[in-house]
């Protein structure tokens, strides 16, 4: 299988199938199609061609194109980081209130009137001193979203099922989606301060999902909890922590940063806010950073409380000021060296979301027109 972008051109589309652009161009002679050596191929082109030569191809973005390498460097001083969690599961099993509990215990009688404003990532101090970051994203269609942009975000899901119902849709839809993703998971059976509430049921109603909980001799750890009276949830973070453990996290902090967006928007005072996942390094104060299509030099950050903050170590969530536009949940943000060369790739991008909007927009019409003929 070829690993292609489309609207490469003929010349380098040769060189990847390691034959002769003159190859290339006779053989799409012969099937009719007339092609120059810098010719850029469209899809279906590509299908053609590469299957002339015995290839099946498989088209990565153009996006992937502009990426930039991680700063490599320095991995001999890997230390632990914190797991990042998401917690996913069926409507009103209560992700929210599992995830409101977990921040509400942690706000101190200091942080007057607590944390009011979303910013969709937290991070958690265990009881046991353990830091565990948060992603609070709507959903499993976040969580795909930011898969489909490549952001390898979440380290451990939580799965939440309610005792007073059962295993449902959306708890197969994301049992499903953190097992195609790798990522391990901890049951975390909800509600059992409800008198109707019934976890052997939900034990057994997910052993039929090929989720085998440990008490029952499976693989997999589990939690009664109540979001309500809180009762279970140390014990849920502990094990979260385990499977951490297993996971053995590392990050290098001593590096440029880079990470993922998580959210992004305009604010009438501040101007552009993103909150930021630092994934690898250390992101300061000053840095120069590029987000999706767009860049600019770090004004300020903020804590998920608010706080002011001058640095942000792996796996930390913060809040950052001084992007030029709001970049999508899932890009990637990494540290420039320059301004410039910062300013150009996010221009690139920018211009080769503009032409792919076009193109998009040009498809829906053909197949408009092909619709009413
Ligand atoms: P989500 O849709 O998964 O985010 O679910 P929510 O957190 O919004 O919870 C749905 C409903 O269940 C709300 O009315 C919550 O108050 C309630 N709820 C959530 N957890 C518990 C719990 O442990 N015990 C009880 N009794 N109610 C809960
Ligand atoms: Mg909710």
């Amino acid at each position: 299988t070829l690993r292609v972008t489309e609207f490469i051109s003929a010349n380098d589309l040769a060189s990847l199938m390691d034959v002769s652009v003159n190859d290339v161009i006779s053989t799409c002679l012969s099937l009719g199609m007339f092609v120059s050596i810098n010719q850029r191929l469209d899809a279906e082109a590509i299908t053609v061609i590469t299957d002339e030569f015995g290839y099946a191809v498989q088209f990565t973005s153009a996006e992937e194109e502009l990426e930039v390498e991680e700063e490599q460097g320095n991995d001999v001083n890997l230390q632990h980081r914190a797991p990042i969690v998401t917690i996913m599961g069926h409507v009103d099993h209560g992700k929210t209130s599992l995830l409101d509990y977990i921040r509400n215990t942690k706000v101190t009688a200091s942080e007057a009137g607590g944390i009011t404003q979303h910013i969709g990532a937290y991070d958690v101090t265990t009881k046991s001193g353990n830091k565990i970051a948060f992603l609070d994203t709507p959903g499993h269609e976040a969580f795909t979203a930011m898969r489909a942009r490549g952001a390898k975000l979440t380290d451990i899901a939580i799965i939440v099922v309610a005792a007073d119902d059962d295993v449902m849709p959306q708890t197969r839809e994301a049992i499903n989606h953190a097992q195609v993703a790798g990522v391990p998971i901890v049951i975390a059976i909800n509600k059992i301060d409800k008198p109707s509430a019934n976890p052997d049921k939900i034990r057994e109603a997910l052993s039929k999902n090929n989720i085998l909980v440990e008490e029952w001799g499976g693989k997999y750890q589990s939690q009664e909890i109540s979001a309500k009276t809180g009762k279970g949830i140390d014990d849920l973070l502990e094990k979260v922590l385990l499977e951490a453990e297993i996971l053995n996290l590392k990050a290098n902090p001593d590096k440029n940063a880079s990470g993922s967006v998580i959210e992004a928007s305009l604010d009438k005072g501040r101007g552009y806010v993103a909150t930021i996942m630092v994934q690898t390094g250390t992101l300061k104060v000053g840095d120069i950073v590029l987000a999706g299509a767009h860049y600019g030099r770090v004004k300020a950050m903020f804590d998920d409380t608010g706080k002011k903050v001058n640095e942000a170590g792996p796996s930390t969530p913060v809040v950052l000021l001084g992007l030029d536009g709001a970049p999508q949940a899932g890009e990637k943000v990494t540290v420039m060296e320059t301004d410039r060369e910062a300013r150009e790739l996010a221009g690139k991008r920018s211009q080769l979301l503009r032409e792919q909007s076009i193109r998009t927009k040009k498809h829906i019409t053909l197949d408009e027109i092909g619709r009413r003929l």
